[in-house]
C-alpha cells in the first residue's frame, strides 16, 4: 500500500464523474471509485431517465448514466489513462487520516492512501410507503408519473391535474408553486396519513388556491405500472381520488457516512459544510454535488461544485512542485 494517490474520487454520478474527467485532464493522478451495485442503486444517478433542463441531453434513454459512461469510457483510452484508475464496482466503506494522507478501505478490505478526497456520494428521495411499502410508487417513478424534482420535472405538470405527497410546509409550497407557475386545473395535496404541518400563511394560500388536502394514508395507486400511466389513488377511508401526476416531497437521506468518519462538519439537515471550493473543515477533504450544503440538487450544480473542487486541488498540487522546484533552484 506505499503508492499515494493525489486525488479519491468517492461516487460515481454526476459529480463524481466531473470531478474525475476535470482532476484527469488536469493532468493529476486519480484513482475514481463509482460505488458498488448496491450503491448505485439507492443513488439518484441510477433513477434520472429523460432529463429535459439541460440542452443537449434529450436523446440518452437514462439521463446521467449514459452521458457518463460515454467519457468514462473516453478517459480510459485515451493520452490520459495512465493517470486515471478506475476501480469499477467498488465502493468505499471506511476513510480515515493517517498523517498528512486519507487511507480509503474499499468493499472488499482493499486500502489505498490518496493526498486530496474528493466525497460525491449524493442523496436519495425519501419515498411513500404504501401498505408499508416503497415498491408500489417505484414503476411510476421510473416513467415519471411520480416526480421529485421541480427543476428537473416540474413542467410535466402543464395541463394536467397534480398531487403532491408530503405534510410538511415544504411540500406545501411545492404544490403552491407548481400551481401559480403551470395554473394546473387541480391540486391536491396528500399527506399519506401524517397530519399536516403548513404554515399559517401556506393554510391562507392552500385557502385560497383551492388546493384538496387529504389527510387519510394511501391504500392503493391506481394505473397501469407498465406503461407507468397514472390515474390515481384510494385512500384507506375507501375515498379515490384522480390525479395524472405526482410530486412526492417527503425530504432526502444524506450518504454523509464517509464524512462523518473523518469528523467534516454538517448542516443541520445533514448535508456536508465546504468553503466556495468545496474544502471541509479537514484539509484536502472536499466535498461536491447534492452531497454539498447550501447547493442547488441538480446535474449541473454538482458539475460546478465537482470543478471547483478539482481545480482547487491542482492549484495546490501545482504550488507544491512549484516551490519545491524553486528551492532546487535557488
Ligand atoms: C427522479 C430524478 C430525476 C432527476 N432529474 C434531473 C434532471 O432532469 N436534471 C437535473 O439537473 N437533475 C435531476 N435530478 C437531480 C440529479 O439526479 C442530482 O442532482 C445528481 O444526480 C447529483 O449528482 P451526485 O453525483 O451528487 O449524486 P448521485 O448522482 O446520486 O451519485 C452518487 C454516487 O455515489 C456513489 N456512492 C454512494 N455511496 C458510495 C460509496 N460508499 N463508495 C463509492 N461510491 C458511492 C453511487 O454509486 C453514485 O454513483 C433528478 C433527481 C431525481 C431523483
Amino acid at each position: 500500500m506505499s503508492k499515494v494517490y493525489p486525488i479519491g474520487i468517492i461516487g460515481g454520478g454526476s459529480a463524481g464523474v466531473m470531478a474525475t474527467l476535470r482532476s484527469v485532464l488536469n493532468n493529476d493522478e486519480t484513482i475514481f471509485f463509482p460505488g458498488t451495485r448496491r450503491d448505485k442503486k439507492r443513488s439518484r444517478e441510477r433513477w434520472v431517465m429523460k432529463v429535459e433542463n439541460m440542452p443537449g441531453h434529450l436523446n440518452y434513454k437514462r439521463g446521467i448514466v449514459e452521458p457518463n459512461k460515454e467519457s468514462l469510457e473516453w478517459l480510459s483510452e485515451g493520452v490520459f489513462k495512465e493517470k486515471f484508475h478506475w476501480m469499477k464496482d467498488l465502493g468505499i466503506k471506511k476513510i480515515q487520516t493517517k498523517d498528512d494522507l486519507f487511507e480509503l478501505t474499499d468493499s472488499e478490505e482493499n486500502k489505498y492512501l490518496c493526498e486530496h478526497v474528493i466525497l460525491c456520494t449524493g442523496v436519495m428521495d425519501v419515498q411513500p410507503h404504501i401498505q408499508e411499502s416503497i415498491k408500489d410508487i417505484l414503476p411510476f417513478a421510473n416513467k415519471q408519473t411520480a416526480d421529485y424534482c421541480l427543476r428537473c420535472d416540474g413542467h410535466h405538470v402543464y395541463g394536467k391535474e397534480v398531487s403532491v405527497i408530503g405534510h410538511t410546509s415544504s411540500a406545501a409550497w411545492v404544490a403552491v408553486m407548481l400551481y401559480e407557475r403551470y395554473k394546473v386545473p387541480n391540486m391536491m395535496i396528500l399527506t399519506n396519513g401524517e397530519k399536516p404541518d403548513f404554515s399559517e400563511d401556506l393554510k391562507k394560500l392552500i385557502d385560497l388556491y383551492k388546493i384538496d388536502v387529504y389527510e387519510e394514508k394511501i391504500d392503493q395507486i391506481l394505473g397501469d405500472v407498465r406503461s407507468g400511466k397514472l390515474d390515481g389513488y384510494i385512500l384507506c377511508c375507501g375515498t379515490s381520488v384522480h390525479t395524472d401526476i405526482t410530486f412526492i416531497s417527503l425530504g432526502m437521506i444524506v450518504y454523509n457516512e464517509l464524512a462523518k468518519q473523518v469528523e467534516a462538519k454538517l448542516d443541520e439537515r445533514g448535508f456536508v459544510l465546504g468553503n466556495s471550493k468545496g474544502e471541509t473543515n479537514i484539509q484536502n477533504f472536499y466535498v461536491a454535488g447534492d452531497l454539498r450544503a447550501n447547493t442547488k440538487k441538480q446535474i449541473y450544480t454538482a458539475w460546478d461544485t465537482a470543478v471547483d473542487a478539482a481545480d482547487d486541488i491542482n492549484v495546490k498540487i501545482r504550488k507544491k512542485k512549484r516551490e519545491r522546484l524553486l528551492k532546487q533552484y535557488e
